[in-house]
C-alpha cells in the first residue's frame, strides 16, 4: 500500500504469565527462567534479522504485549529494547507501550522501562471488585493495582492506560460503576473497556459454554449477561467514561484529549506492522503472516536465522497469506469504521487508487438511509446508533 510505505509499527510478544487466567486464550503460559532467557535470546536474534532488512523504515510505535511483559526479568526487557534501537530506526516521537500486570512489577522496573525508551504503560486491572478478580482467576488485588499505578506515576509516566472488562458473569451496572469510579479517581490518560468473550479451550468455556450459546442466540442466560444486559453494560461504561472526561475514539477505547493509543489507531488504519516473537502477526505489503506458535520451535528456529542471507525467508514464520485487493478494501472499511472518526475518502483513494463511493457507494447510501452512517469533511463514520449496531453495519462491507 503506497499510503504508508516508509513507516512501520512494531509489536513484540512476551508470552509469559505468572499463572493462566481462567478466561484467557492468548498465546501465553508459565515458563521457567531458562526458557525466559532462551526466548529473550531468540527474540533478540529475530529483531536483529528483521532490523537488518527493514532498518530504513521509520518505526512510529512499538507495543510490547503478552502474556505479561512486566513478568519478564527487567534486564531482559532492557536487552530487547536495546536491540530494537540498535537495528531499527525508531522515531524519537514514537509511542512505546508495555503491558504490565499488577503484582509483577516493582517501582525500580518502571525506572528501567523509562530509561530504555518506553513511554506508555498499559495496566491490566479488569475489575476493582475482589469477587470479580477472583472469578477471572487474576493474581492481583485492587490494592496491588493501586501500588502499580502509583509506581508508574512516580517514575514519571504521564501516559497510562487501564484495562477494564464488561460482560462478566453476574456483573451488574452497579458493579461496573464501582470499577469505573475507582479507576477514574486516578485519572489515567486512557481506559480500554473490553467485553468478555468466552473462548474455547479455557476454564471459562467449560463453565459457561451453554450460557454463551444462549447469549449469542439472544436467549435468556443464567450467569452471563444476556444480549440486553450486555448492551446495558456497554452503554453504562460509555456514558460514565464520557461523563468523566474521556472521549470514546473506538468501540472499546476511551482517552483524555491527546492520549489516544497511536499503535491501535495505526492498526485500524492498516499501517504496516511487524510482529516479533512467539505467534506474533504481521501485515506488510498486503501480506499477512505470523510466527511459529510453539515456544520450543520458536527458540530452536532462531539459530537458523542467517543474518547475511537476504533471500532467506524467516524460519520462524508459520503462516502467510497474500491479501487480494478486495480483502484489503474490506479490512480498510471494517477496521476503520471501528473508530469514531471512521475512514477517510482521501486515504481510501491513496491506498487503492479508487473512489470509495465507486466501490461501496450502495452500501454507504443504504446505511445513511437507515440512519447509521454519516459523512462529513471527507470522512465516513458510524454515528452513535451505527456504533450500537456496528456488527450489522460492518458486515455489509464484506462482499
Ligand atoms: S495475565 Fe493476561 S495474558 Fe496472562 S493469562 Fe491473564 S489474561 Fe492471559
Amino acid at each position: 500500500m503506497e499510503l504508508y510505505k516508509d513507516i512501520l509499527e512494531l509489536y513484540i510478544h512476551i508470552p509469559f504469565c505468572v499463572k493462566k487466567c481462567d478466561y484467557c486464550d492468548f498465546l501465553s503460559g508459565c515458563y521457567d527462567e531458562d526458557i525466559r532467557r532462551s526466548y529473550t535470546d531468540a527474540l533478540c536474534r529475530e529483531i536483529k534479522w528483521r532490523g537488518i532488512r527493514l532498518g530504513s523504515k521509520k518505526i512510529t510505535s512499538i507495543y510490547i504485549g503478552g502474556g505479561t511483559p512486566s513478568w519478564l526479568e527487567v534486564d531482559y526487557m532492557a536487552r530487547i529494547m536495546d536491540t530494537v534501537h540498535q537495528y531499527f530506526h525508531v522515531d524519537p516521537l514514537a509511542e512505546v507501550t508495555i503491558e504490565c500486570n499488577p503484582g509483577t512489577v516493582s517501582a525500580e522496573n518502571f525506572n528501567v522501562y523509562r530509561s530504555v525508551g518506553i513511554n506508555r504503560i498499559s495496566i491490566g486491572l479488569q475489575s476493582a471488585n475482589a469477587d470479580e478478580l477472583k472469578l477471572l482467576g487474576r493474581i492481583h488485588t485492587f490494592d496491588r493495582f493501586l501500588h502499580t499505578f502509583e509506581f508508574a506515576r512516580v517514575a514519571g509516566f504521564s501516559d497510562i492506560s487501564v484495562d477494564i472488562m464488561t460482560g462478566l458473569p453476574g456483573q451488574t451496572p452497579a458493579k461496573l460503576l464501582q470499577t469505573i469510579h475507582q479507576v477514574c479517581r486516578l485519572q489515567p490518560e486512557h481506559i480500554s473497556a473490553y467485553s468478555l468473550i468466552i473462548e474455547k479451550g479455557t476454564p471459562f468455556y467449560d463453565r459457561y459454554k451453554f450460557d454463551a450459546v444462549k447469549q449469542h442466540a439472544g436467549m435468556a442466560t443464567e450467569v452471563l449477561p444476556d444480549e440486553n444486559q450486555e448492551y446495558e453494560l456497554y452503554k453504562t461504561a460509555q456514558m460514565q467514561l464520557v461523563a468523566h472526561g474521556y472521549e470514546q475514539y473506538e468501540i472499546s477505547n476511551y482517552a483524555k484529549k491527546g492520549h489516544v493509543c497511536q499503535h491501535n489507531i495505526g492498526y485500524w488504519k492498516r499501517v504496516p506492522y511487524l510482529g516479533l516473537g512467539l505467534g506474533a502477526a504481521s501485515l506488510m505489503d498486503e501480506v499477512r503472516f505470523s510466527n511459529e506458535r510453539n515456544i520450543h520451535d520458536y527458540i530452536a528456529h532462531a539459530d537458523d536465522l542467517v543474518m547475511e542471507n537476504f533471500n532467506q525467508e524467516s524460519p520462524m514464520m508459520e503462516e502467510s497469506e497474500k491479501l487480494s485487493r478486495q480483502a484489503a478494501m474490506e479490512e480498510f472499511m471494517f477496521l476503520g469504521l471501528r473508530m469514531n472518526a471512521g475512514v477517510s475518502r482521501t486515504e481510501f483513494r491513496q491506498a487503492f487508487g479508487l473512489e470509495i463511493d465507486g466501490v461501496y457507494g450502495q452500501t454507504i447510501q443504504r446505511l445513511r438511509d437507515e440512519g447509521l452512517l454519516e459523512a462529513a469533511e471527507g470522512r465516513i463514520f458510524l454515528n452513535e446508533r451505527g456504533m450500537d449496531l456496528s456488527n450489522y453495519a460492518m458486515a455489509l462491507f464484506l462482499q
